[in-house]
């Protein structure tokens, strides 16, 4: 047989079985989600979130069964792993999966769908950057984190920060949003302050007030006391993520300080939870 032809025929004998493995992965996952939507979300599991997702009673009916379903996707279709002498229990996975699904719980975003795992310290803990020192000479940093997420598909996060920021509101803080606003910015490139939206007149809109608001932010021409964290200021996507967290910790008063980014975020997220507050 020709040499060439036997190519072609290996060629597409794998191709057809990878394509093949792929519609049978899709498949699977459609199967399972249509079955675990059908399932009742269990009462135990709401007091779980009752008790330690602070936002949970503030949320809107429609919301919150729609946060449900997410959670319970999620739990099924993403790896948790312990570190540290943390053993991962269910606790562990609905807070981490009711934070994270949050910003999702109305977009059409299909859970994160480069993320396949999250591993938990029991707290924070201590990671090594390898930065460009000079030229050929790489140096060894050591700080201590509670959250790190990597565009290759892992975010890390310490326990007892996400646990006190789960519970706790009018802080501005979430760890575990900040982290997973991280993944949203990676979904389309880069991890640079613009998540993926599609309609250019909403994404021209956001790359304006964007910058502007972050050009003030960083000129230091805000507020005395800004709802966004100043860690904001060291790059674009820091600034995404702090006033994520700003959007769904503190929305009233980001919607006050900052009205424009709140409603660009309004939009993105397809979501108001200033309303949730006020009602
Ligand atoms: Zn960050």
């Amino acid at each position: 047989m020709n040499h060439d032809i036997l190519l072609i025929i290996i060629f597409s004998v794998f191709a057809v079985l990878i394509l093949s493995l792929i519609i049978f992965l899709m498949m699977k996952k459609s199967l399972l989600r249509k079955k675990l939507a059908n399932c009742i979300f269990p009462e135990k599991w709401k007091i779980f979130l009752f008790k330690n997702f602070a936002i949970y009673q503030y949320l809107p009916k429609d919301i919150k069964e729609k946060l449900h379903k997410k959670i319970s996707f999620f739990i099924h279709e993403k790896n948790f792993e312990g570190c540290g002498g943390l053993k991962i229990d269910v606790l562990h996975k609905i807070i981490i999966a009711a934070n994270a699904c949050l910003p999702i719980v109305n977009s059409e975003n299909d859970l994160y769908p480069y993320l396949q795992t999250i591993i938990l310290y029991p707290g924070v803990y201590k990671n090594n950057n390898l930065t460009a020192a000079s030229e050929n000479v790489l140096s060894e940093s050591e700080h201590v984190v509670a959250g790190e997420s990597f565009s290759a598909g892992t975010i890390v996060l310490a326990w007892d920060v996400c646990l006190n920021d789960s519970q706790n509101l009018n802080t501005a803080s979430n760890v575990i949003i900040h982290e997973f606003t991280h993944q949203l910015d990676a979904e389309n490139g880069p991890t640079d302050g613009i998540p993926a939206i599609f309609n250019r007149a909403k994404l021209n809109e956001w790359e304006q007030i964007f910058r502007e608001e972050f050009a003030n932010f960083r000129l230091k021409s805000f507020h005395k006391y800004d709802v966004i964290d100043q860690y904001g200021s060291v790059n674009a996507a820091e600034f995404y993520a702090v006033c994520s967290e700003a959007f769904f910790d503190m929305p009233l008063l980001l919607e006050k300080q900052h009205p424009q980014i709140y409603n660009v975020f309004q939009k993105f997220y397809n979501l108001d939870p200033a309303s949730w507050f006020r009602n």
